[in-house]
């Protein structure tokens, strides 16, 4: 039976092979360019890093327009942006179990330059992309530029802001999650206050459930140019962050009220269609126990970054989440975020430190913000969803902060831009943070938010805010850390401009902001 199905896919040719023939894969199966989505590198290494491209004629498809068989995809590596010098090439299958998805992890490379890759099929070619090797640990760097991003709610607004970060001179991009939003589709956008929003564009389909449907959402805001030509432009390093999954899930646990065994084949799907789509090395497969999100990368003897996990091993959020006043719940002993695993894989990572800085690059704010807007609120209020919430594991997190002594904190989740100081509880200062504010979620915003200052009044830790989109670019030096809070007017019309809004640093060894 499934012989002869594969026979009549192929048009019944007498000897039907498991793999299909690369002519036949090039002249009939593609009457459209399959490389819809673009290509990505990522997960760099001092000799390699990841490729990665999707067969995807039909993106929108839940088969995605290909026949249900291993295709072969053709893939070359070089040294010039036109790869007239190719230095490694191979094939690799693109298999209907990962969506035809390929993962290249190309080793043997030399550290600390460019190179420029492309994917074949056929006649069918990839644009060019380009992607960096790290420089060798322990080497000497005087100074990296990397920028963060995140946030990318298709329905919210275009991503320009990618167009720009494309642009930009950078050793990597660290994606801090929310890549998708899976809540979205609605015929219909209100906000928190019930006013109509208008669509800037829509995104296709209901809530995502199923494998197809996170797949759907993944090749819709993967058709997107400025979002494919970031990837084109810089490796990445991905995470996660909750509406990959659900929106404010952790551990098992659905935001709403569902059988923890339900939601964990819910969250498998969405962990499958997220390695699908993103430039990760194998490691990161979903398995049956979990997905290998968190993960190190040292750049020279200047940075080693630490890329964390604040979902998967986290214990639920306290007083029912939200933004609440604190119900007695949030200084429980036994709460996690990291889980004791990772915050072991932390501090040894700290400990052993080789390097001038360490990056940690993570999800939800550390800095323990009074969300308070009115003045008839009597108590603090608390975003439950972040490390506010979890005061036990917050300060074991911030005393090793304090203690390596040379820790910047970056972080996205909250939709526009902050910057502030962390202390522990004796108010010693442990790291500054500086939290990435959205690509598009949120829609277009304006320089402040009419809260902001009863925020500032309310939290004197915290010296900065901004609520436009962009991105954070971050300039390492010896001795001092530049993050430039790089924004954009609009994200209702493709002309939206670039700015610096500001640039805030932070002396080594000083975990004090500069303005
Ligand atoms: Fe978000
Ligand atoms: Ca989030």
């Amino acid at each position: 039976m499934t012989i002869i199905s594969r026979r009549a896919v192929l048009g019944g040719l007498a000897a039907a092979p498991l793999v299909a023939p690369s002519i036949l894969s090039a002249q009939q199966l593609f009457a459209v360019n399959p490389f819809r989505l673009g290509i990505a590198s990522g997960d760099p290494s001092p000799d390699g890093f990841v490729i990665w491209t999707r067969l995807c004629p039909e993106p929108l498809d839940p088969q995605g327009g290909m026949p249900m068989m291993p295709v072969e995809v053709d893939w070359a590596v070089g040294t010039d942006e036109e790869l007239r010098t190719v230095v490694q090439k191979g094939k690799v299958l693109a298999r209907p179990e990962l969506a035809h998805a390929v993962h290249v992890e190309v080793a043997g490379l030399e550290p600390d330059r460019p190179y420029w890759y492309r994917f074949t099929i056929g006649r069918e070619k990839t644009v060019i992309g380009r992607a960096r090797t790290a420089p060798c640990p322990g080497s000497p760097l005087t100074a990296l530029r990397f920028a963060a991003a995140g946030c990318q709610a298709y329905d919210d607004g275009l991503y320009t802001a990618y167009r720009h970060l494309a642009d930009e001179e950078l050793h990597f991009v660290f994606h801090y999650g929310d890549y998708i939003y899976e809540n979205r589709g609605a015929p219909i956008r209100i906000t928190r206050e019930g006013q109509a929003l208008p669509f800037v564009r829509r995104a296709i389909g209901g809530p995502c459930f199923s494998l197809d449907d996170y797949r759907r959402r993944y090749a819709q805001g993967k058709m997107d140019e400025d979002l494919q030509r970031a990837h084109a432009a810089h490796s990445w390093f991905v995470t996660m962050d909750d509406h990959e999954v659900e929106n404010n899930w952790v551990s098992d646990l659905s935001e709403f009220d569902v059988p923890a065994e339900l939601f964990r084949t819910r969250r498998a799907m969405a962990w499958q269609a997220w390695y699908e789509h993103m430039p990760v090395r194998r490691t990161s497969l979903p398995t049956a126990t979990g997905v290998q999100i968190y993960r190190r990368a040292r750049f020279g003897d200047l940075l080693d970054a630490h890329f964390l996990d604040t979902r998967q091993y986290r214990s639920d959020q306290p007083c029912g989440d939200g933004f609440e006043p604190d119900c007695g719940d949030i200084d429980k002993p036994g709460a996690q975020v990291l889980g004791p695993q990772q915050e072991r894989w932390l501090a040894a990572g700290l400990h052993d430190q080789t390097a001038r800085w360490n990056l940690i690059a993570q999800q939800v704010m550390v800095m323990r913000l009074d969300r308070r807007t009115r003045p008839d609120e009597a108590k603090p209020i608390a975003n439950m969803d972040s490390w506010a919430g979890y005061l036990a594991p917050r300060e074991r997190f911030l005393q090793a902060l304090k203690d390596a002594g040379n820790a910047v904190v970056v972080t996205g989740d909250e939709h526009q831009s902050f910057a502030g100081e962390l202390e522990t509880r004796d108010g010693t200062p442990a790291a500054v943070e500086f939290v990435a504010t959205s690509i598009s979620s949120g829609g277009s915003g304006a320089d402040l938010r009419p809260e902001a200052a009863r925020i500032r009044a309310n939290n004197p830790f915290l010296r900065y805010s901004n609520d436009r989109r962009g991105y954070l670019l971050c300039e390492v030096a010896r001795d001092l850390w530049r993050s430039h809070v790089r924004t954009i007017d609009t994200v209702d019309r493709p002309d939206g401009r670039i700015a610096t809004a500001a640039t805030l640093a932070v002396e080594h060894g000083r975990p004090r902001l500069q303005l």
